[in-house]
């Protein structure tokens, strides 16, 4: 086991206000190390909220959310992903989701963004790297372990875990996915790719990082568009972009909401199989929130969101 909800209940507004709103009502999922899920459910049945429970986003008002991972990583790019931020201490120069909220808002802040995240080192690093060959590009693959039928323990209850715990792990383990790619606009995809790569101090990690968002990129198709800004390539590049952002940090759990929403059919098609190829190859751990019932019907299992429950949904029946 690798993840598991367990009894989970949230609810918005009150009902001395008389707008008492219960979204999700002892709710229990589990997912099993490199499965699939698709989450089916119509608007306003709680999927969001569901996700951002199990990104650690939002907090529940009641029940337990364990994740524990086994996951090695074999070959070239191996590393440690606590060599990341061993102490556990907020690092500096982390872009907060303030931030890039503010930057949405502010044109000439967005590139006073552009400019402060990307130091001199980093954007040298970047030329250096754009040089490379592309045939040089190697691949990673993650291995998961047999699947131990391990009980979890009080410590592996993200309920528990601080705010600044929270944000180290979401960082490490959890890849993010939105149905608007959430780019920003005035960095080129290049960039946008690495900003969850800012924080990183290790130069051999940061190297291997940009590496890997090379190989990424040539994966998916982007890679000549690598200095275009988001507003300059589709809405596919943008969205293939954002799933490179959310892979770099080699998360174990890939969350995606509605990633196919705004996209027309032929790129819904190349992203849904764009997810499976990384669900199936990478070992990546994949819950997606659609409404695309062919998508959905290619996920290892298919739940609806229901009155505040997720129940098992025979697409075929
Ligand atoms: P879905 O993603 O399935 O469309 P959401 O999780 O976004 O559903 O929302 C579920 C319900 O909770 C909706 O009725 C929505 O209006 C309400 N809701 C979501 N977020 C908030 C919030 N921050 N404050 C109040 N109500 C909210
Ligand atoms: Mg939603």
């Amino acid at each position: 086991m690798f993840f598991k909800l367990n009894n989970i209940s949230k609810h918005y507004g009150s009902e001395s206000e008389g707008n008492l709103r219960k979204v999700l009502d002892g709710l229990s999922l589990e997912i099993k190390e490199g499965e699939s899920i698709a989450i089916l459910g119509p608007s306003g049945s709680g999927k969001t909220t569901l996700l951002n429970i199990m990104g650690t986003l939002d907090r529940p008002d009641s029940g337990e959310v364990y994740f524990r991972n086994d996951t090695v990583y074999s070959g070239k790019n191996n590393i440690d992903t606590h060599a990341l931020n061993p102490s556990n201490q907020p690092q500096p120069g982390i872009i907060s989701t303030d931030q890039i909220a503010a930057s949405k808002r502010d044109p000439d802040q967005n590139h006073a963004v552009s400019k402060s995240i990307f130091p001199a080192d980093v954007k040298s690093e970047l030329r250096s790297v754009t040089k490379h060959d592309a045939d040089s590009a190697h691949s990673s693959q993650k291995v998961a372990q047999p699947d131990a039928e391990s009980l979890f323990a009080p410590e592996d209850n993200l309920v528990n875990f601080s705010t600044q715990e929270l944000d180290t792990f979401r960082n490490e383990k959890i890849g993010f996915v939105f149905q608007m790619h959430h780019l920003l606009p005035q960095c080129t995809l290049f960039e946008n790719i690495l900003i969850p790569t800012l924080t990183i101090r290790d130069k051999r990690i940061r190297a291997e990082r940009l590496e890997r968002a090379r190989e990424l990129m040539i994966r998916v198709g982007i890679w000549e568009q690598r200095d275009q800004m988001p507003g300059h390539v589709s809405g596919g590049e943008s969205q293939r972009a954002a799933v490179v952002r959310a892979l770099i940090n080699k998360p174990a759990l890939l969350l995606a909401d509605e990633p196919t929403g705004a996209l027309d059919e032929d790129n819904v098609s190349k992203l849904a199989l764009l997810l499976l190829e990384i669900n199936k190859t990478d070992g990546v751990t994949l819950v997606v929130v659609t409404h695309s019932v062919a998508l959905a019907t290619r996920m290892d299992t298919v739940y609806e969101l229901k009155n505040g429950k997720l129940r098992i949904k025979d697409l075929k029946a």
